[in-house]
Order: C-alpha cells, then structure tokens, then sequence
C-alpha cells in the first residue's frame, strides 16, 4: 500500500508558540503553571503538557490567587481579562497572533461605527473569545441562510470578520452572501487570515484526487482537522478522523492501494507516524510525500519569558 502525506500537514506557528510558552513557563517559573482551556485542541499535547506540571481549567475561579495563568491559543474575551486581574494572576498570553490580528480588526470596525458581523462557528472557544473582544454590536453568521436572517437593514454599516480556521474556500459564499446584503460593507482581506488553515485545505484538496481513502489526525474538537476530513469528503473520498493509530480500522483499507494522510493544525508529528506504523503492521508501505508549500512562519515567545516576571494581573 501507499501511503501518500499531505504538506503541509499538522503543526502550525502558532500552535507551536502555544505549547512554547507552556514549556517555557514550566521551565522560568517551576510547576504548576494553569493554563485555561486546552492550551491547543489535542489530548495528546494535554496530556504530556500535563505530566511536566501544566494544570488546565476551564475557568480562572479554578486557579489559586497570583498563579501563573496562560491563555490559550484560541484567545479569550475581555471579561476573562478582567477577571485575571481582578484575581492578581499573572498572565501569559499564548493567543495566536493571528487571532488576536482578527480581534485588532474587529475592534477597528467597531471603532468606524460598523456593526461587525462574524463569520464562523457558534460555541467554539475562539469564535467566544472574539466575540467577548469587540467592544460593540458583534453577530455571528454560520450560513448563508443566517445572513438572510440578519435583523439589520441594508444600508447599515457593516464589517465582517472571519474565524482563522475557516479558509478563503469555506467563507467565500458568506462573505458573497453579505456583499449581496449590503450596500455599505467592508471586510479584511480575506487570503490574508490564516496561512495555515488555507496550506493545510490546499494539500488535501491536491490529495484527495491521488488516494482512495483519506485519514486525518486530530482531535474530535478540533475544528480545523474536522473541516480537513469534510474536504475528502466532499471530494467523494471516504474520509476518517482519527486521534491516533489506535483509532485506525483496518476494514477501511481493505482493497485499497493509496490512502492519503494528513494531519490538523494541533496534531503532532509523532502521532503521524504512529499511525503509520500502525499501517506497517497490516502490510509492507511505501511512504512518499506530495509536494506542497513549505512553511516557513515562526511566531515569537511573549515579553513575559523573553525576560523579567510576567506582568500580574495582565496579558504579557
Ligand atoms: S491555525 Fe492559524 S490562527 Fe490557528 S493557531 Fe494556527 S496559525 Fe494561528
């Protein structure tokens, strides 16, 4: 059988900034370091984060008064800030640049008297964080359906913004949508949100036309793996999300000859190859790699391990 990679595939910058900080941190500061939410959406990352001494919560009302306390990638509202301070803790803040760029441009908008409208997924942490960071009228869009729906007229104006793990492809007939709506909108360049979100989409859409079956790693929550493994699928490729080789069934392979591979923007590298080892046990593999972009972004560490203590009660 052929194994055939996506790339890029798996880690991204800020994904690796993220869990970066969380190291770093343990490394200046000792154990426990608190860290809201999954520092990235990968059990695996957790759990070996976890057994050098982070400690994840879900709220800061879990974390003891002055802790060093680290955001994670996702980003959060400004009350979660507030809160930080309210309760002296120090704070590392592991937001994507890239997000916080979406939270910069939504506050912006704001600021020109738009009513913002967001494109993206209802309950995911980073959609809550940028809506709790825009301080002014803010929606949420999914569908198109949601934007005919939209209780404001046509002339009011308006901005959108987008969720970083949706690509240009998935907002495109939104963002369409809105443009039809209304008269006066505008909106951020669109290429320009997530580079690895769009990579990552690219490569299996170059995959999908090469292999039989497709198998992305990554976590069920993770909202960018999900979307990778709803691309093979609509391209008429069985498509399996899989955490790891464990989660791999061999009654999908039968009779297949090429099965793609890639990996979401949380999910290491090593868990890659464990499901390619897990591949080897049912057969001999040939692994070869599509040519893709090479990615070359790298995002640096906060103030507040670069040097000095992290500034209590604030984002460093
Ligand atoms: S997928 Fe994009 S926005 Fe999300 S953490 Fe990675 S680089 Fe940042």
């Amino acid at each position: 059988m052929r194994i055939i990679l996506a790339q890029p595939r798996g880690f991204c910058a800020g994904v690796i900034r993220a869990i970066a900080i969380v190291e770093a941190a343990l490394a200046r500061f000792g154990a426990p370091v608190y860290v809201r939410h999954e520092i990235v959406h990968n059990r695996h990352v957790v759990d070996t984060l976890r057994a050098k001494g982070a400690r994840f919560v879900e709220r800061l009302a879990d974390v003891p008064t002055g802790a060093i306390t680290i955001f994670s990638a996702h980003g959060v509202a400004q009350q979660v800030e507030v809160e930080a301070r309210a309760r002296s803790l120090s704070v590392l803040d592991a937001t994507c640049p890239l997000v916080a760029k979406v939270h910069g441009q939504g506050k912006r908008y704001v600021a020109q008297g738009r009513v913002v409208i967001l494109v993206g997924h209802a309950g995911h942490p980073e959609v809550e964080g940028t809506l709790g960071q825009i301080p002014g009228r803010v929606v949420l869009v999914q569908t198109e359906r949601d934007v005919d729906a939209l209780d404001l007229a046509a002339d009011t104006p308006v901005a959108y913004i987008t969720q970083t793990t949706l690509s240009v492809d998935d907002t495109r007939a939104v963002i369409a949508a809105l443009q039809r709506r209304f008269h006066d909108i505008v909106g951020p360049d669109i290429n320009d949100i997530c580079y690895a979100t769009q990579n990552r989409q690219s490569a299996v859409r170059a995959l999908v036309g090469t292999v039989e079956v497709l198998l992305v790693v990554g976590a069920r929550n993770s909202s960018n793996s999900n979307r990778l493994r709803e691309i093979g699928v609509e391209a008429g490729v069985p498509s399996y999300l899989i955490a790891d080789g464990s989660e791999l069934d061999p009654a999908w392979l039968r009779g297949v000859s090429a099965v793609g591979l890639t990996a979401g923007a949380s999910a290491p590298e090593e868990l890659v190859d464990d499901v390619i080892a897990t591949l080897r046990k049912l057969g001999p593999v040939e692994v070869s790699v599509l040519s893709g972009v090479e990615e070359r972004v790298v995002f640096g560490l906060p103030p507040g391990l670069l040097g000095g203590q992290p500034k209590t009660a604030r984002a460093v």
